[in-house]
């Protein structure tokens, strides 16, 4: 084990100050984290801090961090979920190695030790509904009160327990509760439930089990089987964590682990609960937990979000005690800065419309050689047709311009990036009086984009051949809310109605078309794209990953 790394690392947070501490003082020789996900749905960017937090230390510090799955409540929980979670801890770049755990692996125990707490007259079976239970609980300013089937004697609650066990009573009908303190200040050590009955499938012990334990009586009690030494949730457990430790006590655990709390991401325009977002796919907001505007690890992937700008992301906002909303224009800041660096540059039009070059020789067709990444000159160059029928972007052009407005006009000189000097000279307009078409001359002499005259051009344009370029539709995304604090209650009167814009006309670089290498390209001037999985034979579809500013600040923020 180094000492160097760890102590560059320590005080970067609270957790790793304490992590490094336990270290130092030989309060524990190795640590071990977890990320202990419920399989009810795929993960979301909240859960990438979480994984950051639990592998980074574990890395860091030369300890291993456990994947466990909290799969305690078999109706809400699928395969599907186990094998996305799996696939999308590893895209993070993140390995459990060996240590993959479930906490249904632990039934036996769970329940051995359950009895055990019986036996101590720790425990006892509630016949309350759970309606009577959580009236008689009390309120943050009132005790609760004593059930009345609190008093059962030990031999009653452990036949009625193994008759829970072996499936005798209906769902809802009886429950085990730890024998706590019903007046305790915190209400979650007023005789919490720690099993309830519940008839159902689960995926991995099929029908053996009519009783499931809670959150609160396997999670400690997983973290403890499995030596788990820094046990790291969010901070709406810290109110469990004296139950954590009541458990830890009174059972013959084989190992103590702490809790320690930190608090859960939240994000500007965006909903972390995956009750919201599982109701966003079921209701078909989206079109999947892939869909390229959900914040789901799978969505931003798809998106063409790399991991690398995932874990920036995650290491630049750092873990905090208090909770607070992150501006989701740090995690694009991150994505930008990253693709910048690496996404070579192509060129792409969105929008398309013709542009005819009248002086250019009909038939004649020009190779013209474009760089791949201004910054980075091993990535070379590449060829680009240019010819007498083109399209450039319907926005680079106005018939009437403001002042301002540079790009392509009647009489006006643009440069073709990496081609000509160009200038319009004419309109053709269809019968609604649209533009459907532009006339321009060329002037062979500014061949490269530079005049030898030195005459200048205040713009310079994208473009692609009309006949070498191809088809492809393209997918622009925005904000899924509009709201920069969406309701989780009410969500769907928060959803932008322009999240997604679908470009069915693009057109695209052939070789761009042809790539299935699935790194992210910068479209010169559009932003960051990816190609996306709906992509068919001659029809190639893209994903814009993100723009190249943040133009969604100006958009929905006002003036700007
Ligand atoms: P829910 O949306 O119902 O609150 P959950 O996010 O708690 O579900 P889990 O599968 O239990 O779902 O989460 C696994 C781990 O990820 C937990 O340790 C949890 O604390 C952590 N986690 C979940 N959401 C966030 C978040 N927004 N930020 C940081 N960590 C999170
Ligand atoms: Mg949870």
């Amino acid at each position: 084990m180094t000492t160097e790394p760890v102590a560059a690392e320590a005080g970067r947070d609270f957790i790793r100050d304490i992590v490094q501490a336990d270290l130092s003082s030989k309060t524990h020789s190795r640590i071990v984290t977890r990320f202990p996900p419920e399989p009810n749905g795929y993960l979301h960017i909240g859960h990438a801090k979480s994984i950051a937090l639990n592998f980074g230390i574990a890395q860091e510090f030369g300890g291993k961090c456990h994947l466990r799955f909290d799969d305690t409540n078999p109706t809400k929980e699928e395969q599907e979920y186990i094998d996305s979670i799996q696939a999308d801890v590893h895209w993070l770049g993140y390995d459990w190695g060996t240590d993959l755990y479930y906490a249904s692996d632990y039934f036996e125990r769970l329940y051995e030790w359950a009895e055990g707490l019986i036996r101590a007259g720790d425990a006892y079976v509630d016949d309350q509904s759970q309606e009577e239970i959580r009236i008689n609980r009390g309120t943050l300013t009132e005790p609760g009160k004593n059930s009345p089937f609190r008093d059962r004697t030990v031999e009653e609650n452990l036949d009625l327990f193994r008759r829970m066990k072996a499936g005798e009573y209906p769902n809802g009908s009886r429950v085990l509760r730890a024998k706590i303190d019903m007046a305790a200040g915190n209400i979650n050590l007023r005789d919490p439930v720690l099993y309830r009955i519940l008839h159902a499938e689960h995926p991995r012990t099929g029908t053996k089990w009519s009783i499931y334990p809670s959150y609160d009586y396997a999670h400690g009690q997983s973290d403890a089987i499995e030596g788990i030494t820094h046990s790291i949730c969010t901070l709406e457990f810290e109110d469990h964590r004296p139950l954590y430790d009541w458990l830890l006590e009174k059972l013959p655990v084989p190992s103590k682990p702490r809790q320690y709390e930190f608090a859960r991401l939240n994000l500007t325009y965006t909903l972390l609960s995956k009750r919201v977002l599982t109701q966003l796919v079921r209701d078909g907001h989206v079109s999947g937990w892939d869909d390229p505007r959900m914040p789901t690890i799978a969505g931003l992937k798809r998106r063409g979000v790399p991991p690398a700008a995932v874990r920036e992301f995650v290491k630049r906002i750092g873990v905090a005690k208090a909770n607070s909303v992150v501006d989701v224009g740090m995690l694009e800041f991150c994505i930008r800065e990253y693709l910048n660096k690496t996404a070579e540059r192509r060129m792409a039009v969105l929008r398309p419309l013709k542009a005819v070059i009248e002086n250019y020789p009909e038939g004649q067709v020009e190779e013209l050689e474009a760089v791949n990444h201004p910054d980075d000159p091993a990535a070379g160059t590449r060829k680009i047709s240019f010819g007498r029928e083109l399209y450039i972007e319907r926005d680079d052009f106005m018939e009437n311009p403001p002042k301002k407005f540079f790009r392509l006009s009647p009489g006006n000189e643009v440069r073709l990036r990496y081609a000509y000097f160009v200038k319009c000279t004419g309109v053709i307009k269809n019968d609604a009086g649209e533009v459907v078409e532009l006339r321009c001359t060329y002037d062979p002499a500014t061949k490269g984009g530079n005049a030898p005259d030195g005459r200048k051009v205040k713009a310079t344009m994208h473009w692609l051949s009309a006949k070498d370029s191809v088809p492809a539709e393209i997918r622009v995304y925005n904000q899924l809310f509009s709201n920069p604090s969406p309701s989780a209650a009410n969500f769907a009167a928060d959803l932008n109605p322009e999240s997604l814009e679908v470009l069915p006309d693009a057109r695209i670089e052939p070789s761009v078309a042809s790539d299935n290498s699935g790194e992210v390209m910068q479209f010169e001037r559009q932003g960051y794209f990816v190609r996306d999985k709906d992509s068919a034979p001659g029809k190639p579809v893209f994903n814009r990953t993100i723009g190249l500013r943040d133009t969604f600040a100006k958009e929905v923020g006002g003036k700007g």
